[in-house]
Parts: C-alpha cells; sequence; structure tokens
C-alpha cells in the first residue's frame, strides 16, 4: 500500500486515495487467489488417502481376503494413510491459528538451548532409525529470545524433521546457535544443518510456500504434509524474525531462523 501520492499526479487532488484504492483491490484479490487456491490444494490432498482408505476397507469387507497376512497388510496401509490425514489436519489447524494472528501465542523470554534439547529428544528415535546423527552445538554462553517456547520447539522439529527426511543414514544434522546483529537489533541466529541430499537452486526460494515440494511423490511417502516450512516461515514472522534457506545440492541444507534476542 502507498499512501503518498505518485509523482506526476501528486497536484491533482483525491489522486492518493485512487492510488490506495486500486491497490487495495490488487492485494484483496491475490488474497482471494491464494486463498482459492490452498483450499483446494487442501481438497486434493485430503482425497487421496480418503480415497485409499475407502478402497482398502471395502476390499477387506467384501472379503475373503487369503488369510491374516494380507488382511493385516491392509490395516497396516488403512492406518498410514489415517496418520496422513491427522498430520494433514494437524498442520492445516496449526497454519490457520497462526495467521489468526500474534494472541495464540505466549510471547516471552525463552532460553535456546533447553528448546533445542527439548525439540532433539523428540527426534531421537527418528534419527536412528533414519541413521542420522543427530546433535548441537551451544555457544559459550546461554543465549534467549523473545518468542513463544512451544512454538520454537515447533520450529526446531519442522527444520529438524525436514533434515532427517532428507539426509541418507550415515549423514549428520547439527543445530548452532549465536548472537548477532540486525540494523544494530542483537537478534539469535539459529541455524539447523544438514549433509543430506540439498535443493536445487530453482526450488530455494518456492520451499516456504504451501504444498511446494522439490518431488512430491517423495515427500508424501515419507510423511511430509508441504506445510512444514510455511508453518516455520509463518511463526517466526509473528515473532518479527526471518528465515532463510541456503544449499548446495549434494552436500547439504542449512535453514537459518533469525530471532530477537533477549
Ligand atoms: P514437506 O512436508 O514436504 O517436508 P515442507 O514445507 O517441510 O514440506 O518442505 C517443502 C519441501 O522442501 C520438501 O518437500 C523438500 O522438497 C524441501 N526440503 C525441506 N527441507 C529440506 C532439507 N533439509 N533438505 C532437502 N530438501 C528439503
Amino acid at each position: 500500500l502507498r499512501a503518498d501520492p505518485l509523482p506526476g499526479i501528486a497536484s491533482a487532488k483525491g489522486a492518493a486515495g485512487a492510488v490506495l484504492q486500486v491497490r487495495d483491490v490488487t492485494d484483496l484479490r491475490r488474497l482471494e487467489s491464494m486463498r482459492r487456491d490452498f483450499v483446494s490444494n487442501v481438497s486434493h490432498e485430503l482425497k487421496t488417502p480418503i480415497a485409499a482408505i475407502s478402497a482398502l476397507a471395502e476390499t477387506l469387507l467384501d472379503g475373503p481376503l487369503e488369510g491374516p497376512p494380507i488382511a493385516r497388510r491392509f490395516l497396516k496401509d488403512i492406518e498410514n494413510h489415517a496418520d496422513r490425514l491427522h498430520d494433514l489436519v494437524v498442520d492445516v489447524i496449526r497454519l490457520a491459528r497462526v495467521e489468526s494472528g500474534r494472541d495464540v501465542f505466549d510471547v516471552r523470554r525463552v532460553p535456546v538451548g533447553p528448546a533445542v534439547e527439548e525439540a532433539l529428544r523428540g527426534l531421537r528415535a527418528a534419527a536412528v532409525k533414519a541413521g542420522v546423527q543427530l546433535s548441537s552445538v551451544p555457544p559459550p554462553e546461554a543465549a534467549h529470545v523473545r518468542a513463544d517456547a512451544d512454538a520454537l520447539i515447533t520450529i526446531l522439529d519442522n527444520l529438524l524433521t525436514n533434515a532427517l527426511r532428507h539426509t541418507p543414514a550415515g549423514g549428520r544434522a547439527t543445530v548452532e546457535w549465536f548472537p548477532d546483529q540486525v540494523d544494530d537489533r542483537p537478534v539469535i541466529r539459529l541455524r539447523v544443518i544438514d549433509t543430506g541430499e540439498g535443493i536445487p537452486p530453482e526450488h530455494l526460494n518456492r520451499v516456504f510456500q504451501r504444498f511446494h515440494r522439490v518431488d512430491p511423490a517423495r515427500s508424501r511417502e515419507k510423511g511430509g504434509t508441504g506445510l512444514g516450512l510455511a508453518i516455520v516461515k509463518q511463526m517466526v514472522a509473528v515473532f518479527d524474525g526471518a528465515v532463510a534457506v541456503e544449499s548446495e545440492p549434494g552436500r547439504g541444507a542449512t535453514f537459518t531462523v533469525t530471532l530477537p534476542a533477549a
């Protein structure tokens, strides 16, 4: 939005108002079209597992299946699809809550170390299963950010889950953090570094968009909802922070979250 009149029409009375209105409508249209895309993406993502669950249940009910092992496999597939539905609904609700505004968060002085430890604890079993070494590199002095403690853990959990998903066995995922400054304001930079497959350059600035995936089939297969980074981006913005990514394909990715220091 621009409140000042455009150069050249500065003398025309009411020009500023007109400019404001036109841009307003453009923004509204864009917002509306984003909302429509989101609803249609969510519907599409929901339809696939629901259709699969129906088909599997129908086949089971139609029986007779050749023995319990096959029935068990069908039930396992139903469970996997149901888990996917659950994760998607949780992420859609989480994104909607973040977008609804600041008041859903308890913003206070949060020590970074314990939040990192908690996020790592929750992922230990997954890391062992993936054969990826998880570790943290704390700075010499304790660091604090202004954020919501649970949201900080969610941010770290989303980034670390991605690191585990995209790093082959034998690789590493590391969290490090350190104080820095942005325009004279003290900040804490938190880095999640992995040694995995990395992200092709043409995808780098799109991975934060909802449902954007480098390899959609693989992301779904690995349990991704396609919303993890969109949630991270929105949450970080609520705390007046930012998130960025760098990657060298084949050598890994580094996500850097910058939050105001407290
Ligand atoms: P998803 O649920 O698919 O992981 P995200 O929003 O978390 O959704 O991430 C979007 C896409 O970004 C992923 O599908 C993947 O292609 C890419 N990506 C995210 N993190 C990494 C990473 N650490 N290494 C490689 N690719 C990644």
